[in-house]
């Protein structure tokens, strides 16, 4: 079933999971971590299908990063390794974890890179029914493929995050947890269309405006 994602849709928290990719991270010189390595994006960079993503002045290198999220159905927190998660998840969607990767190197630390306004499109809807396991998840900037990678690479799963982060911070109805990026990521200029496509779930596409248009 398709949820659709009203412009109300409010979570308190996106969480995000960094290098969850063998791929990804090494394409970035990175290690794959020993456990997820977590961050937060604000929720004020949320937009939908259809909306712009707005490039901020202090970067000259916006990426997108194409990946599958979870929305949260019902307070968790504290789940162990033997409760099924699929209660607590009302489905999941195509997410955009849009990243200034410049800022994100100099700053050290990622809230800047990844909050700005406009940074995190998220749709086209909520799918209830997905075999989330190994399904391809796909990003293409003009039609071009960019990121091709299915959710069986992951290096944690869906179900073990939710698990995982629940044991940190109660999770609320209506938060999403991005649960990472394949190889593929590239730099986003004005006039560029970005799409997001996750099997079974749909496309969500933005367009891409300088901040002075
Ligand atoms: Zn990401």
């Amino acid at each position: 079933m398709k949820i659709e994602i009203t412009p109300d849709f409010a979570p308190s928290k996106i969480v995000c999971v960094g290098r969850n990719y063998a791929d990804h991270a090494a394409e970035l010189g990175n290690e794959v971590p020993k456990e997820p390595l977590l961050f937060l994006k604000a929720p004020s960079s949320l937009i939908f299908n259809g909306d712009d993503i707005v490039l901020p002045p202090p970067s000259d290198q916006v990426e997108h990063e194409g990946e599958l999220a979870i929305v949260i159905e019902k307070k968790c927190k504290n789940l162990s390794d033997s409760d099924d998660v699929m209660p607590y998840i009302r489905g999941f969607t195509c997410l955009n974890d849009v990243t200034a990767r410049d800022l994100q190197k100099k700053d050290g630390q990622f809230t800047r890179a990844k909050s700005f306004d406009t940074f995190c499109p998220m749709g086209p809807h909520i799918e209830t029914d997905l075999d989330w396991r190994d399904i391809h998840v796909v990003c293409r900037v003009n039609g071009e493929i960019k990121q091709s990678g299915k959710t069986g690479q992951m290096v944690f799963p869906a179900d073990y995050l939710v698990r995982y982060i629940s044991k940190m911070m109660t999770l609320h109805p209506g938060d999403v947890i991005a649960t990472g990026t394949p190889s593929g990521v590239s730099k986003l200029s004005a006039g560029d269309v970005c799409e997001v496509e996750i099997e079974g779930i749909g496309i969500l596409k933005n367009g891409v405006v300088s901040n002075a248009s």
